[in-house]
């Protein structure tokens, strides 16, 4: 979709209920989103909304998380929605740190938190 908002939606294990709910909920905006999600996180995502145009890269432990920092420094994603686990060890830790510092490095607007994603969706223009 062209001048579509991009947006990166990604949810560790323990909090994916959490983000398909969040996205069910904001369906409508969505899905005038382009969106790219992790494997896993938009797999879930697709089944709970089907009309959603969602591009799946791989799971974050396996690369996922690197492609979505990728994109952040291409300047192809508007904002990243991240609902994070504070409570799990990862493996992929060090990942998830560094897509989360390219989104500083870069000035993207970056919620951890459905708190925090409530307010940017309020605010989501390019
Ligand atoms: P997943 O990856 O959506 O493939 O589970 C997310 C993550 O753990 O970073």
């Amino acid at each position: 979709m062209a001048d579509a908002f991009r947006l990166a939606l990604i949810a560790h294990d323990e909090k994916k209920v959490d983000l398909v709910a969040f996205s069910a909920q904001h369906e409508v905006f969505l899905s005038g989103c382009d969106i790219v999600s992790t494997g896993t996180t938009g797999g879930q995502v697709q089944e709970a909304c089907p009309a959603l145009s969602i591009r799946r890269v791989k799971s974050g432990p396996l690369g996922g998380d690197q492609q979505i920092g990728a994109l952040i420094a291409e300047g192809k994603i508007d904002a990243v929605v991240f609902f994070v686990d504070p409570l799990t060890p990862m493996p992929h830790d060090v990942d998830v740190k560094a897509l989360m510092r390219l989104a500083i490095v870069y000035d993207i607007p970056l919620a951890l938190n459905r708190a925090s994603a409530e307010i940017l969706l309020q605010h989501a223009h390019r």
